[in-house]
């Protein structure tokens, strides 16, 4: 499956380290992410990791792309609901966008442990139905 990852900067370490507690589930799928997140998961973890641009330079829209082109499974995109940020309303549409493909999203670690366990399991299988190329 095609999984992207996001990290708002106070979750980047989260993400480092649910990456590495994940890495041997993760291996196993096509991964992508914007380009901070992805070079920080990826030194951590040696997974390969496809790296967009970063969020501010537009890397959220790259994935949202891939999602309205039915380019992506799951989604994990862990925000900071504290710090107002510029790129919100960016974010909003790619959240929107998951939920008009009907795409699995995990915006914060327990949601992300669960949907990985998913699937670990093979509950999103699903998605290769949805889409049988992958
Ligand atoms: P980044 O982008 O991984 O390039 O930092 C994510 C974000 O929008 O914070």
């Amino acid at each position: 499956m095609n999984i992207a990852l996001i990290a708002h900067d106070t979750k980047k370490e989260l993400m480092v380290q649910f990456c590495i507690a994940y890495c041997g589930i993760l291996s196993h799928h096509s991964l992508c992410a914007t380009g901070t997140t992805g070079k920080l998961v990826a030194e951590a973890t040696g997974l390969n990791i496809f790296k967009f641009l970063s969020g501010s330079q537009g890397g959220d829209q790259q994935i949202a792309a891939r999602i309205a082109c039915n380019e992506n499974d799951l989604l994990l995109f862990f925000r900071d609901p504290i710090h107002v940020r510029p790129g919100e309303p960016d974010e909003a549409s790619l959240l929107r966008l998951c939920d008009v493909h009907n795409i699995p999203v995990a915006t914060n670690i327990a949601t992300g442990e669960a949907l990985i366990h998913a699937l670990e399991r093979g509950d999103l299988d699903w998605r290769n139905i949805v889409n049988p190329k992958r």
